[in-house]
């Protein structure tokens, strides 16, 4: 069943379309998979990466529980049934602690026992899906979650504020409105939006986003930076772009959140 699953997936063309995806690195959402079956738990983790996400395995529940509270991730897909610690026990772990409690949880269960009793019992998931599951079926529910919990975290899209940005359509919006940018305009602030806080240098910029060979001074980055600042910003809007004097320029990350 998984076997030929797999192999569906490798031919469908999913990968090769999100693979624009994988580029999205160190900012892409992160994705923890406790299962202790270990060709499942291998076949959910290549769908994912195929869509852009940064995916963990962990086989066991006593393991998992250990690394969620060095560093959670994004989304937690969690087996019931696992050895050291079931997934039931780590739900309830996680929703009594402040930096987990509305962690996004989707929990898989075997037909049968287990599952009537996910039915019946307040496990903390969000959700659940029942084993046999179709992978379109669990990446649609990891989609829906993120975007019901963590709306900024969806890869492909970056959100600050009421500007989003869409990578997979390269729109643009602020609130309602629609804001048309350069190609130049559209990386920058691409970029600015990976790393909301962060100072980048005017040098860092321009190894970043533009072409080496290009016969470029940082003046520059200046010049493109005001574009996109009158690009987004209107009448009396807030501009989310910080000048950081003798430093260069960063997206606050107060922005949208005061
Ligand atoms: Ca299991």
């Amino acid at each position: 069943m998984i076997q030929s699953d797999l192999h569906e997936h490798l031919s469908s063309g999913d990968a090769a379309r999100n693979a624009a995806f994988r580029t999205s690195g160190v900012n892409a959402p992160r994705v923890m998979i406790v299962e202790d079956e270990t060709s499942l738990a291998m076949l959910l983790a290549y769908n994912l990466e195929a869509e852009g996400y940064q995916v963990e395995r962990i086989e066991r529940g006593d393991e998992a529980e250990l690394r969620l509270r060095e560093s959670p991730p994004d989304l937690l897909v969690l087996d019931w049934m696992l050895p050291g610690a079931s997934g039931l026990e780590i739900c309830r772990r996680l929703r009594a602690r402040d930096a987990t409690r509305s962690l996004p949880v989707i929990m898989l269960t075997a037909r049968g026992e287990e599952s009537e009793r996910v039915r019946g019992l307040s496990t903390g998931a969000d959700d659940y899906v029942v084993k046999p599951f179709s992978v379109p079926e669990l990446m649609a529910r990891v989609r829906s979650l993120l975007r019901r919990a963590r709306p900024e975290r969806i890869a492909g899209r970056l959100v600050c504020g009421d500007i989003s940005l869409d990578r997979e359509t390269r729109r643009v919006r602020r609130g309602e409105r629609d804001i048309h940018l350069g190609p130049t305009e559209f990386r920058l602030l691409e970029y600015l939006m990976e790393k909301p806080g962060r100072v980048f240098s005017r040098s860092q910029l321009l190894d970043a986003l533009w072409d080496l060979a290009a016969e470029i001074d940082e003046r520059t980055v200046d010049v493109h930076v005001g574009r996109l600042r009158k690009a987004i910003v209107r009448g009396r809007e807030r501009d989310p772009i910080r000048t950081v004097r003798g430093s260069g320029y960063s997206l606050d990350e107060t922005f949208g959140k005061a």
